[in-house]
């Protein structure tokens, strides 16, 4: 058989260019990370080919003796790593994996408390122009304008309020760790299952960074290319398995199913037909590799990265979300510069630096132009750039949004990019 390069040159070149793109750029985007060469290889492998509808030993297909014990490895690990009883590593993506989780808690119609997308949310949370928002009553807390945080009382009010058959904790673009405890508290208050979507901070919370939010909401999602920095994909996890409190909706022949039993239905078949096995092996390397001592150091750093950065960006005068952060993640409010988040992402695009616009709490302009961008040290991190590195990165980001038109200035910017990119070697292969 042909190499990919011989098979298919055009193809490959699109390839070889984005390799190029992720080497000599500045990945700032928080949701994205850099893969090990190992998970990568195991995405690319034959466990593609493989059909595997169900779980490891009831599935139904033949040939399932090696992929079967692939995704035990991933199960096993994932296991230890968040210290859990129950993990379902098939869901394709973190929006499959949160389709499940409606399935199996919710009825078309009933309602989810969520943070507000606006806020720093997720389409998935209740987004008029998700699934979520389509199929389930969505009402929605915030943040503070004050302070960028959430207060709890308000959450509490509104959880009186509307009375949620589920409410929702998690977010893409929030900057502060979550009060798990006093969120249990208002869903026991109120009679509501409690979710967490980890989607953004896995790895944090894996390494000990983070609250731990298993321990204390009844169902966890999470994706496994964040923070994780494992393979494209979703996971579902269950602190404490057991007879569930779904009791009379998922009573079948005269008996409760457990947590996990729900959940894997609501998987398979409920939303997804074969599992993508490739994916799950390389689910299982990373996992590998997030259980390492290394990993913990890891993490630690994206967070210190994640401080650095915001002080040096409040040293030169610009405003942030909460004043700060506790996790992976910036948002800065550009309002007081005179610049919008369209613009900053464009010019910081020419100047070989990726990030992201995004809408800062009560934004006055539309989600296409939006007044803030979100930084994320994640990807970097795993590059090897510390404190003095990310502090140059804000001087070449301030560099650009002082004068976001001049095309010399992308320029010059531009070639220090690469310059330190050079210096903190990324991929030396285009297909592993
Ligand atoms: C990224 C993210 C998701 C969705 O993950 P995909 O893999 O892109 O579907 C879900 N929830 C939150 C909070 C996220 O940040």
């Amino acid at each position: 058989m042909k190499s990919l390069k011989d098979q298919d040159p055009e193809l490959f070149g699109y390839l070889e260019q984005e390799t190029e793109r992720q080497n000599y750029n500045f990945e700032l985007i928080a949701s994205e990370n850099f893969a090990s060469k190992a998970t990568i290889s195991a995405m690319g492998s034959v466990l593609t080919n493989k059909y595997a509808e169900g779980y490891p030993g009831k599935r139904y297909y033949g040939g399932c003796e090696f992929v079967d014990k692939a995704e035990e490895l991933a199960r096993e690990r994932a296991k230890k790593l968040f210290k859990c009883d129950y993990v379902n590593v098939q869901p394709h993506s973190g929006a499959s994996a949160n389709a499940a989780i409606y399935l199996a808690f919710m009825k078309p119609g009933e309602t989810l408390l969520g943070l507000d997308l606006a806020h720093g949310g997720h389409l998935t949370h209740g987004s008029p122009v998700n699934f979520s928002g389509i199929t389930y009553n969505a009402e929605f807390y915030g943040v503070e304008k004050e302070t960028g945080r959430i207060d709890m009382d308000k959450v509490r009010e509104k959880a009186k309020k509307v009375k949620p058959k589920m409410i929702s904790i998690g977010a893409s673009a929030y900057t502060r760790d979550f009060d798990y405890k006093t969120f249990r508290d208002i869903a026991d208050e109120v009679g509501a299952f409690l979710w967490m979507d980890m989607a953004h901070t896995a790895g944090l919370i894996a390494a000990g960074e983070l609250n731990d939010p298993l321990p204390v909401c009844d169902v966890v999602s999470t994706t496994t290319h964040k923070t994780l920095r494992g393979p494209r994909g979703g996971m579902i996890l269950v602190g404490k398995d057991g007879e569930n409190k779904l009791g009379v909706v998922a009573r079948k022949s005269g008996r409760t199913k457990n947590w996990s039993e729900v959940l894997d239905s609501a998987v398979f078949p409920g939303s997804q037909g074969g599992p993508l096995m490739h994916v799950i092996a390389a689910k299982a390397v990373a996992f590998g590799e997030a259980l390492q001592p290394e990993f913990i150091t890891y993490q630690k750093q994206v967070k210190i990265n994640a401080k650095a950065m915001a002080e040096e960006f409040m040293a030169k005068g610009y405003n942030l979300v909460s004043d700060g952060t506790d996790n992976h993640l910036i948002l800065v409010d550009l309002r007081s510069k005179g610049l919008n988040g369209q613009i900053a992402e464009e010019s910081l695009d020419r100047a070989g630096i990726t990030v992201n616009k995004n809408m800062v709490p009560f934004d006055t302009e539309s989600p296409f132009v939006t007044s803030g961008i979100r930084i994320g040290t994640p990807a970097l991190t795993t590059r090897g750039f510390g404190e003095i590195e990310f502090k140059e990165v804000v001087r070449l980001i301030d560099t650009v949004l002082q004068n976001p038109e001049d095309e010399s200035v992308a320029e010059s910017v531009k070639a220090d990019v690469r310059e330190m990119c050079e210096n903190f070697p990324l991929y030396d292969f285009v297909t592993a």
